[in-house]
């Protein structure tokens, strides 16, 4: 596991399994949560929401600000020293094909099950009316899509070829600035990587041994940093709970929704993915799951791709024994443009929010849905909520109104724990079969 063989004596003070420590972390926070909002419902001046976002909340933004912290770093070096370390540009571009190919067919097959679940279930069909008008009247939702709406703006104005113009950063040092930017630090990466493989390999061994080093040291700032993961999952939990215990009563009402957009991403985890994994990848999927147990459980728990990166490059490296050279290419570019559970909720979504208000789709439409979801999937940052900001790109190409994203507010949190789980496997599956693939070999015969 992670933190085990070559981590120091400091961090083997728990010498419990990572996704266990977390685990506990998780249902400890749970429990701490409801604990909290049973004290507001005893004593009605305690506010659980304020009290957990003043002391408790801050020690998991700490852990996830920690782990943001290091995403382009990790990027940097370890996209640097695994393109470099290929050696040759063959095995680069069949690989980059590969990888691409993977994650566009991954993201299609999503969408798919997503639309066949919502069409066949019909959940919005059965949505209560006065729940719909009290979801469509609520000021502070109005004012969220309204948000929501103008963050879309700056997407839907761009002409067709802006997202590839998008990735050429005028300057590396302003796109490192930002963590939304990491697709251009990639093609940085990339970039400069493909130079060293073709300069003249004397002249470019220091740089490499220093990428090299520097990899080595941003790997064991990531052991120490989830050292401190299961208190940090615990106060994401527990603030989690108490900030949206309002909502709750809200989510009975919006059940069949969540239910459908569940229901597909758990065909996706438990039916396409081992399939892919235990044909093409050749690994058992229980290995599979097990080895990706911490990055999984971060994902649910931080609703963040790009937060759980380092965590998912470690876990495919270590755990799955996927060669580094590999999962340091795919992964960091998988966390970005990868999302086969954003996709699929969007394509649920789009249609539950229609059904709702009336509007009937037809084929076109749903089509339409397939590729506006799969590009809005890969054009929504690895961030919590950015799956909704998209969301409004595949409204407005079926015609559906945005207004109606106020319907799915209030269970847009933990569908996003739900989805982001998803993206996170589907990059690591992706890298597990690219992973077989280049080295020809059982992924479990590498390591
Ligand atoms: N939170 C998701 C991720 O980081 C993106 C989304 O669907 O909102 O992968």
């Amino acid at each position: 596991m992670i933190n085990d063989s070559k981590t120091g004596s400091f961090l083997k003070v728990w010498s419990w399994p990572l996704h266990w420590q977390i685990l506990t972390g998780l249902i400890g926070g749970l429990l701490f949560g409801v604990f909290l909002v049973q004290v507001g419902q005893a004593i009605p001046e305690f506010s659980p929401g304020d009290f957990a976002t003043r002391w408790v909340k801050p020690f998991g933004v700490l852990f996830v600000n920690s782990l943001k912290l290091i995403a382009i770093p990790l990027i940097l070096a370890s996209l640097i020293k695994g393109v470099s370390d290929l050696q040759d540009m063959s095995r680069l571009s069949s690989m980059g094909g590969r990888t691409i190919a993977l994650y566009l067919c991954t993201t299609v097959v999503a969408v798919c099950i997503g639309l066949v679940a919502v069409n066949l279930i019909g959940p919005g069909r059965g949505l209560p009316e006065d729940v719909q008008a009290k979801l469509l009247g609520d000021q502070a939702g109005v004012e969220r899509v309204a948000k929501i709406a103008a963050s879309a703006e700056k997407e839907q104005g761009k002409g067709p070829l802006q997202a590839l113009v998008d990735i050429v950063p005028e300057n590396l040092v302003s796109a490192a600035s930002s963590n939304s930017n990491m697709l251009q630090v990639i093609f940085w990466a990339i970039f400069f990587g493909i130079a060293m493989i073709l300069a003249p390999s004397e002249k470019v061994a220091p740089v490499k041994a220093f990428f090299d080093s520097l990899n080595t040291i941003i790997l064991m700032m990531i052991d120490i940093i989830m050292w401190f993961a299961p208190v940090g999952v615990f106060a994401l939990m527990a603030s989690l709970i108490a900030e949206t215990s309002s909502d709750w009563r809200i989510f009975s009402a919006l059940a069949w929704y969540s239910v459908t957009v569940i229901l597909g991403l758990a065909i996706v985890l438990f039916g396409v993915y081992p399939t892919l994994v235990m044909t093409l990848g050749n690994l058992s999927y229980m290995k599979f799951l097990r080895g990706m147990m911490p990055a999984q459980l971060l994902a649910f728990t931080t609703s963040s791709s790009a937060a759980t990166l380092p965590v998912t490059l470690e876990c495919v490296e270590k755990n799955l024994g996927v060669d580094p050279k590999v999962a340091s290419f795919v992964l960091p570019i998988g966390a970005t443009i990868n999302m086969d559970g954003t996709s699929l909720y969007q394509a649920v979504a789009a249609v539950f929010i229609a059904q709702a208000l009336g509007i009937d789709l037809s084929f076109y439409q749903q089509l339409t849905i397939v590729v506006t979801a799969t590009l809005a999937s890969i054009g929504a940052a690895a961030v919590p909520g950015a799956g909704m900001v998209m969301l409004v790109v595949v409204l407005e190409a079926i015609g559906v109104p945005q207004s109606g994203l106020a319907l799915i507010l209030a269970v847009d949190r933990v569908l996003d724990m739900c989805r982001t789980t998803v993206n996170v496997t589907g990059d690591a599956a992706v890298a597990t079969i690219v992973g077989r693939a280049v080295a020809n070999k059982p992924i479990g015969e590498q390591a």
